[in-house]
């Protein structure tokens, strides 16, 4: 369990942290010296993760408020949030199920939403924080929303949470979204084209970028695509 923060060392939250590309993005955040604090909603997971690549652990499912302000009180100052935690749900606009449309909006928009309401106010107060919310190409509108419609608007609408939140921080706090590119996780599948470094290396890039750095854009493989 998350209990201790290294003094003078960043902190940071990862969501869904167990597996996969959030487990990645733990990792390489660990190896470049940050405290970081592993978030997944199944503590026995959580746990053997986080002993895995040196992590704390934190019990974190993103739909759940209670786990969400238990998190606050464990974790306390955040420096850095990467909203990883996701599902990716089938069907079209017409025929996906009501309640598979609100495990999409409550996993990938909803949690992340909580997640920067909980955490981005202190990281303004104290004048530093990165926010990065981990998105698909499947959100972007330039990219022709493609995929299945529940998975696609949740992260359309974490695009847009992403621009709208950029736009209302202060001082040196920034708030970006990345694609990974199609990974290698059981999200994406063996036939996928990137490894889960590939695949984590945008985020972990827009996680620890100087005070100059970028603010409200989308990225993929470090470089700016459209919304
Ligand atoms: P993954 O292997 O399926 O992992 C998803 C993670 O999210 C798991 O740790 C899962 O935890 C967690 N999660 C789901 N619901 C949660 C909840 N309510 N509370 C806390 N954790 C929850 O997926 P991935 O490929 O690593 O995806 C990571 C991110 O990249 C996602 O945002 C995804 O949309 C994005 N992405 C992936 C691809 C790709 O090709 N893989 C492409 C574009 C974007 P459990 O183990 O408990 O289920």
């Amino acid at each position: 369990m998350a209990t201790t923060k290294k003094p003078g060392v960043r902190v940071a939250l990862v969501t869904g942290g167990n597996r996969g590309i959030g487990l990645e993005v733990c990792k390489a955040l660990a190896a470049k010296g940050l405290d970081v604090v592993l978030g997944a909603r199944n503590p026995e997971l959580g746990e053997a993760a986080a002993r895995t690549v040196g992590a704390r652990y934190v019990w974190l499912d993103v739909k759940d408020r209670g786990s969400i302000e238990a998190a606050m009180k464990t974790v306390a100052a955040v420096d850095v949030l990467v909203n990883n935690a996701a599902v990716y749900p089938a069907g079209t606009v017409l025929d996906a199920a009501a309640d598979t449309w609100r495990e999409a909006f409550e996993t990938n928009f909803f949690g992340a939403l909580s997640l920067c309401r909980a955490f981005v106010p202190s990281m303004i107060k104290r004048g530093y924080g990165r926010v990065v919310n981990v998105s698909s190409g499947y959100g972007a509108f330039a990219e022709g929303l493609e995929g299945p419609a529940p998975y696609s608007l949740s992260k359309a609408a974490l695009n847009a949470l992403t621009a709208k939140l950029a736009s209302e921080v202060k001082g040196d706090v920034k708030v970006n979204a990345a694609c990974p590119g199609w990974v290698r996780t059981r999200m994406g599948g063996g036939g996928a084209t990137s490894s889960v470094e590939e695949g984590a290396d945008t985020e972990v890039w827009l996680a620890t970028p100087p005070a100059s750095g970028t603010n409200g854009k989308f990225f993929r493989r470090r470089k700016p695509i459209p919304w």
